[in-house]
């Protein structure tokens, strides 16, 4: 059999016209608008931070945005000192008073209700674009919340409103109602070799 030479331009220029044709129709297929709801879980670094750079890009298109922070590990985050100031960001704390020496269900299941009910409040604001609900898995893991509940709430809320939900552990029927779910893995981080959280970076 004769083989022809292959042209490596030809060729290259072939696969990626195939390609593109591919990548046209998939986009070309995406011609919906909704409100997302979207779930950041795993071990590795970066759900709370990847949360609070869509708060950025929702800024940035004018977007108004609520944030729910249901664990509030330090009280000194970029995130917090930035974000809670601009116009348009309604930023609640909603995670102190947690028992974690005393391990007292009935006021920690009261403390999540109670923070449960500024969320939900935030879920019925059809004003608000992107709502974030930072560290929101540890709750249902421990029982706090009712996953029924929340999940009903989420369903319920505006049509054009997006949602993120972070925290390790999410339970599978928070993602089986997510659009969106990335899981971070850990693969190494930096406070293992003995380096302490870093401003910018970790906080
Ligand atoms: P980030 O806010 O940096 O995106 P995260 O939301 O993914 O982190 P959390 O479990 O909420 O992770 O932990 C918050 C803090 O712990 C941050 O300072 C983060 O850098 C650090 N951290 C996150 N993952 C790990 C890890 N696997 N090992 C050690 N420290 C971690
Ligand atoms: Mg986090």
């Amino acid at each position: 059999m004769h083989l022809l030479p292959i042209d490596p331009e030809e060729s290259h220029r072939a696969r990626m016209e195939r390609k593109k044709a591919v990548v046209d129709a998939a986009i070309a297929r995406a011609d919906q608008d909704k409100g997302l709801l979207l779930v950041l879980t795993g071990n590795g670094k970066g759900k709370s931070s990847s949360a609070f750079g869509m708060v950025a890009r929702a800024l940035g298109h004018g977007l108004h945005v609520g944030v729910a922070q249901f664990i509030k590990g330090r009280s000194d985050t970029g995130e917090e000192a930035f974000l809670s100031r601009q116009a348009g960001v309604v930023w609640r704390v909603l995670g102190e008073g947690f028992t974690w020496e005393t391990q007292d269900l009935t006021r920690d299941t009261e403390t999540a209700q109670n923070g449960w009910a500024v969320a939900r409040a935030m879920l019925r604001d059809a004003s608000l674009g992107l709502v974030v609900l930072d560290e929101l898995t540890y709750l249902l893991k421990r029982g706090w919340l009712d996953l029924a509940t929340v999940l009903a709430d989420l369903e319920a809320r505006p049509p054009m409103q997006h949602v993120v939900i972070t925290g390790r552990g999410a339970p599978d029927a928070l993602c089986d109602a997510a659009d969106t779910v990335s899981e971070l893995r850990d693969v190494k981080h930096a406070f293992r070799a003995g380096v302490r959280a870093q401003k910018g970076v970790d906080l």
